[in-house]
């Protein structure tokens, strides 16, 4: 793919000060996507404008990753070989009011990581980082900026049993599953707030078959057989509310969720075949959205935030309008994905990078590179091996140049600013 001026010009930038010509401000723009193999340890970083590889970061295991909402980390959860990576994206945003820098460095692979027995479900919100080991009776709480600074400064909070559960992050407390009291193999029963020395604050909110969870705006939810808890905090301790599913809806739950940037709400799976949007502040809160076939992925759109993308085994992403409630175009992107088989067998994935769609192919060795806007397939980048889960990072901000009038930058002096 041809080269274009800005990735140019964000090559210059990397190659630091002294070489760099006087410039005035300048808005650049910046998107990585960082690629984890199905099979193998590895974890690669692609440009996500030119499709160019900027790193390969070998790992422990095959991946699952999760960004944090600054998009400064990505984690790499390796379950089968007991460790979290951490990863520098390179791309880093600093709020100055009226406009944001931003900065730009080499991905890097941490110092910092987490082990302990099985690490699942992973959860960062306001920097703040939450992740649960199925094999420990605690979870890890730490800060982003400790992950960042490679300070090893984590908290663990009891859970009670090893189960497959979460855990929230807030200032002084975390919400964590409530393990079943007659076999902690199975699903947890319920939530409950602790504080950072595990110690219970409120009631324990009952949520039976507890899996999935997501954040939009102010709200953290939680899906349950029976309905959403959603999480809301004021000032101190977070409060949970249950959210039963409508009565209207066939029978079924949710146990996969993600939630809307830009405008508050959460999709959910429900069945195979089925999904339900929720806006947790209407009375009637679901609603349900046929698919054609089983559905193998979903993500939000996190620019055009009414915009929601489900990838089916029959090959094709489908946009969701949120507003509407409905399928509003599909596309095919690939040869069909049978969900038949392991539920953890190579299939696509989804990430959404500025003003395009991107969705691995692993078995075809790349990733379809599609317009948002006229939801059309673009071009593909080449990865090797089976490229499987993948998170996008990254945004516009400004680059200043030589005279720079700022006081407040807390960046080291090894790249232009
Ligand atoms: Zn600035
Ligand atoms: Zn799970």
């Amino acid at each position: 793919m041809k080269k274009r001026l800005l990735s140019t010009s964000i090559s210059t930038l990397l190659l630091g000060l002294s070489v760099m010509p006087a410039f005035a401000d300048e808005d650049v723009t910046a998107w990585r996507l960082f690629v984890a193999d199905h099979d193998k340890p590895v974890v690669n970083v692609i440009d996500a404008l030119d499709g160019d590889k900027l790193a390969t970061f070998n790992v422990k295991g095959p991946a699952n990753l999760s960004r944090s909402e600054s998009g400064a980390t990505i984690f790499a959860i390796q379950g089968s070989a007991g460790v979290v990576s951490t990863i520098a994206s390179g791309i880093a945003f600093h709020d100055h009011g009226d406009h944001a820098d931003i900065d730009i460095d080499a991905p890097r692979l941490l110092p910092l990581e987490l082990t302990g027995k099985k690490p699942g479900h992973f959860v960062e919100r306001q920097g703040k980082i939450a992740q649960w080991f199925d094999g420990e009776d605690s979870a890890q709480i730490l800060g982003e900026s400790a992950v960042l600074k490679g300070q090893k400064n984590i908290t663990k909070v009891n859970v009670v049993a090893p189960h497959h559960g979460v855990a929230v992050p807030y200032d002084n407390y975390a919400v964590v599953s409530i393990p079943n009291p007659d076999d902690a193999s199975k699903r947890p029963v319920g939530a409950r707030v602790v504080d950072l020395q595990g110690k219970k604050v409120g009631d324990d909110a009952l949520c039976p078959g507890l899996h999935g969870s997501a954040g939009s705006g102010d709200t953290f939810a939680l899906s349950c057989e029976t309905g959403l808890l959603l999480i809301t905090q004021k000032n101190a301790a977070p409060v949970i509310r249950h959210l039963p599913y409508a009565k209207t809806l066939p029978e079924g739950s949710t146990s996969t969720l993600i939630g809307g940037k830009g405008m508050q709400y959460f999709i959910g799976n429900y069945g195979p075949d089925r999904i339900i949007l929720v806006d947790p502040t209407e009375s009637d809160s679901f609603r349900l959205i046929q698919l054609p076939t089983r559905r193998v992925h979903f993500v939000v759109d996190p620019v055009r935030a009414k915009f929601a993308y489900v990838f089916t085994e029959d090959g094709k992403l489908n946009r969701i309008d949120v507003l509407k409630g409905e399928i509003s175009q599909s596309v095919r992107v690939t040869d069909p994905y049978s969900m038949d088989g392991h539920w953890n067998d190579p299939r696509p994935r989804i990430a959404v990078a500025d003003n395009k769609i991107y969705v691995t192919d692993p078995l075809k060795s790349k990733i379809i590179v599609l317009d948002a806007t006229s939801f059309k397939k673009t071009s593909e980048i080449s990865v090797e091996g089976q490229p499987f889960n993948i998170v996008a990072v990254g945004g516009s901000g400004k680059v200043h140049g030589e005279h720079h009038d700022h006081e407040a930058h807390h960046h080291d002096d090894d790249h232009a600013h």
